[in-house]
């Protein structure tokens, strides 16, 4: 395993860690796969599919080879994390108007976000360098994550989160977990500079996206899809952009399938932001190759409200390799098509319904063809902002096309009745 910088291509010496380059640049993990066995690994993952209790029966460990196989397992930390559903729905397909969809329900994972594919990989490799101290700053599931994989491993995590414009739900889960949590007056971006500064001193493994390992673990959500689907992916992934750590993983993900020869052709990925915090999108769409920053990012879905994100380059490459696209919605797009999702019955966080919204947006621009199949990933789950469901269904705005309201009644026969 070698950690080479994605600006400059310095790479770091191998007893050496660290998350950024002192040109600024982020590190990548690039692993030699000359020794291994194709077909040997798509049997030994098939077989991991059976496993209970070890950590092999983890959706983001039973891919250890591709995502850190020098590990020794006894650092491993895990909760089972991965192994969620991919469904279909009708429901999705009339909304959006695509022939066949699938969402990939990361909301699912033991803390209810995708947060949990990367952070695994992340505090088990801080646990085996020997930290006890775990940081990140966080617009809410990133410090869930941490603080419950922290405590799981028996350490101490501090999080830092911007006083405003975040999800109550997530801090108190934060909470919970037993995290030391600061509440700071800046922006998610100011808390990375804080501690990019300090946390050597303070003696802190960092656990932001920035982490390389992080993206390692998250690129376990593309092996399961294509696992899933029998190697085969579909013509698109939609995927929601904050940080842009999980666009910049599933475009890794992708290539180390196609390497592998695990399948044989790239789908296209498709990135979705949120029209007040898209700094990325304004700059793919208008063929720049270096991104403006968002002073003042605004978005009700909070996982998204990020305006300067850290691994842009990462994710320009994802869009590069695979012929992607990007567009942004706004948040009454993002709550409709939201309301549409938790109504078939899997339901999302607001964050992830922008790849719905994105993908009827996309479709209705001629952009993905309604004879295509698509994948959204969910990255968050419903419970994990419930100010939003009580903006939506009952504060009852104007653009809330779907809210469901509670419905008063007498308890009598015909009082139910008048409503069947
Ligand atoms: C973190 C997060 C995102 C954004 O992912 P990035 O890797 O930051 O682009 C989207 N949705 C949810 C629910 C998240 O927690």
């Amino acid at each position: 395993m070698k950690l080479i910088c994605v600006n400059c291509n310095r790479e770091l010496p191998p007893d050496m860690f660290d998350y950024q380059c002192s040109c600024g640049g982020l590190f990548d993990i690039i692993h030699d796969t000359s020794q291994l066995d194709a077909d040997l690994l798509k049997r030994t993952f098939h077989e991991r599919l059976s496993e209970r209790m070890s950590p092999y029966a983890s959706g983001v460990w039973r891919y250890k080879e591709l995502i850190f196989p020098e590990l020794p397992d006894e650092f491993i930390t895990t909760k089972y994390e991965g192994n969620t559903g991919l469904y279909g729905s009708e429901l999705l397909e009339s909304y959006t108007g695509i022939h066949k969809i699938w969402l990939k329900a990361q909301s699912e994972n033991p803390s209810g976000s995708f947060k949990d594919n990367g952070m695994t990989v992340a505090v088990s490799h801080g646990r085996s360098l020997g930290y006890d101290r775990f940081t990140c700053t966080s617009t809410g599931n990133t410090s869930s994550s941490l603080a419950m994989y922290a405590s799981l491993a028996q350490a101490s995590s501090y999080v830092f989160v911007p006083n405003k414009n975040i999800s109550l739900n997530k801090v108190l889960q934060t909470i919970a977990y037993g995290a030391k949590v600061i509440s700071f007056n800046g922006t998610y971006d100011d808390g990375i500079q804080f501690y990019e500064r300090h946390s050597k001193e303070l003696g802190f493994y960092i656990c932001n996206s920035i982490n390389p390992f992080r993206i390692e673990g998250q690129k376990s959500i593309i092996y399961e899809i294509a696992q899933y689907l029998n190697w085969s992916l579909p013509d698109w992934i939609i995927i929601p952009g904050g940080a842009l750590s999980n666009v910049s993983a599933l475009g890794k993900g992708l290539r180390d399938l196609k390497n592998l020869g695990f399948i044989d052709k790239l789908p296209r990925v498709a990135l979705v932001q949120a029209e007040g915090a898209r700094p990325f999108h304004k700059m793919f769409a208008s063929g720049s190759s270096e991104l403006s920053p968002e002073p003042s990012p605004y978005t009700r879905a909070s996982a998204l409200n990020i305006g300067n994100p850290p691994s842009w380059r990462k994710a320009l490459r994802t869009l590069e390799e695979t012929n992607g696209v990007t567009c942004s919605v706004t948040d009454d797009e993002i709550f409709n098509a939201k309301a549409i999702v938790d109504k078939s019955g899997i339901g999302c966080e607001p964050a992830s319904a922008a790849t719905v919204a994105g993908l009827k947006k996309l479709i209705s621009q001629n952009v993905i063809d309604k004879d295509e199949t698509a994948v959204c990933i969910l990255t968050g789950n419903l419970l994990k902002d419930t100010d939003a469901l009580n903006y939506y269904h009952f504060t009852n705005p104007q653009n809330a096309e779907y809210s469901n309201q509670i419905l008063t009644a007498e308890l009598t026969l015909e009082g139910i009745e008048s409503y069947l």
